[in-house]
């Protein structure tokens, strides 16, 4: 293997045995640097790239305005390799889930969600999670590894492809992308933003950059870092309006606490070239913990000035955690304060009940390699013993 293909190599841990490189995941520079590296012309690139992501090609061969002797060369060197879907799960509301197996046989969630003329795919970013959100099923499950691009934009290739969208180019399977599924995006930076860069490339999935969203918990460096590189919309977990509640429910606030995710929100859009952009500020209501009207109110002073809309998520409610969903009332309550200090505030519906569970449960659970799985599921046990009691 020359130097400079092993260099595209060792980006991509789901490498097969011979070390090929799998163009499935290369942003359109990339793949210009990979054939400029075995001699070729940068050009190929976009024609490589239109066949994979306009197409669903796997197969050299299937190339036909690419010559033999390239093909031949391409399959010594490269590969096309999606990853694997384990299972699917179809609800009445149009949902489709999908369990898929990423390269080392972690498992990771995507799923596609129709709405009237949109249909948005939620997309997996890790094998687990490292932050350990309180509400969170991913990361009670710990953390295995970092997606590579390729696993991260095989989940649009996949889904695409499983709703034949490859056959009618004409029809849009995917009109909104979000980075919400397993793992938190700014702690594999690299992976992400190239796999967004190919959802936005024309010669890629061509989606409006309006109708990408990365969500973040707020790792407020890698957010700065995000600016400089990237434009796609952007969405924050923020779940409680204080530190002291949020310390509580997403422990990495110890780290950055909100006034400083706030300010990394601000900085954000304020590299942007187009205005009117505002945050999408998440807030998962949990009965008892941070769904009172006190908390509404609070929210309020606190998102005063701060251009935005809320989402507010009622629990879902999983095993492993004593949790529990807010009754409707106090959703409806919550809403009408944020509403009446004229917050854009929408409610996530409930979609995909039959096939559900909580996020990141379909996969049940990750090769945890921070032992953290196993210390919820003891104290987990432990609390069930004393409510019997
Ligand atoms: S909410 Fe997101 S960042 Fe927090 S543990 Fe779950 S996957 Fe990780």
């Amino acid at each position: 293997m020359s130097d400079a293909v092993a260099q595209y190599a060792t980006n991509d841990s789901s490498k097969a045995p011979e070390e090929k490189v799998n163009l499935l995941g290369l942003s359109r520079e990339k793949m210009a640097d990979f054939f400029v590296s075995i001699g070729e012309k940068p050009f190929r690139s976009q024609q490589v790239l239109k066949w994979i992501h306009h197409n669903g090609v796997e197969d050299f061969d299937q190339m036909t305005n690419i010559g033999k002797k390239l093909r031949e060369e391409l399959k010594q060197k490269a590969e096309i390799r999606p990853p694997e879907i384990v299972s699917q799960h179809d609800s009445a509301d149009g949902t489709r889930k999908w369990a898929i197996r990423v390269g080392g046989g972690g498992l990771v969630e995507t799923v596609y969600i129709p709405d009237g003329g949109r249909a948005t795919l939620c997309v997996s970013s890790q094998v687990g999670c490292s932050l350990d959100c309180s509400f969170c099923s991913t990361g009670k499950q710990g953390f295995q590894r970092d997606l590579t691009a390729a696993e991260i934009i095989g989940q649009v290739f996949l889904a695409v492809k499983s709703f034949d969208g490859f056959v009618d180019s004409q029809k849009r399977i995917i009109t909104n992308v979000v980075m919400m599924g397993m793992g938190e995006p700014l702690l594999n930076f690299d992976n992400v933003v190239d796999a967004m860069s190919l959802m936005l490339d024309d010669f890629g999935y061509g989606i409006s950059k309006r109708r990408v969203t990365l969500s973040t918990s707020g790792v407020v460096p890698a957010l700065d870092r995000l600016g400089d590189v990237s434009e796609v919309s952007l969405a924050i977990s923020l779940h409680a309006p204080n530190d002291e509640l949020r310390n509580q429910l997403v422990p990495i606030n110890k780290r950055y606490p909100i006034a400083e995710l706030l300010a990394a929100c601000n900085r954000y859009w304020d590299k942007q070239s187009d205005t009117h952009r505002v945050t999408t500020v998440e807030y998962t209501l949990i009965a008892g913990v941070n769904d009172q009207p006190e908390h509404a109110r609070e929210l309020v002073e606190l998102l005063k000035g701060f251009p935005c809309k809320i989402n507010l998520i009622p629990f879902n409610p999983f095993s492993l955690s004593d949790y529990q969903r807010p009754s409707k009332k106090a959703v409806q309550r919550f809403w009408q304060i944020l509403s009446d200090a004229n917050f854009i505030t929408t409610i996530r519906s409930t979609r995909g009940d039959d096939i559900d569970a909580a996020c990141g449960q379909l996969v049940g659970q990750v090769e945890d390699r921070t032992k953290r799985s196993e210390r919820h599921r003891a104290n987990y046990t432990e609390s069930q013993v004393i409510n019997v009691r």
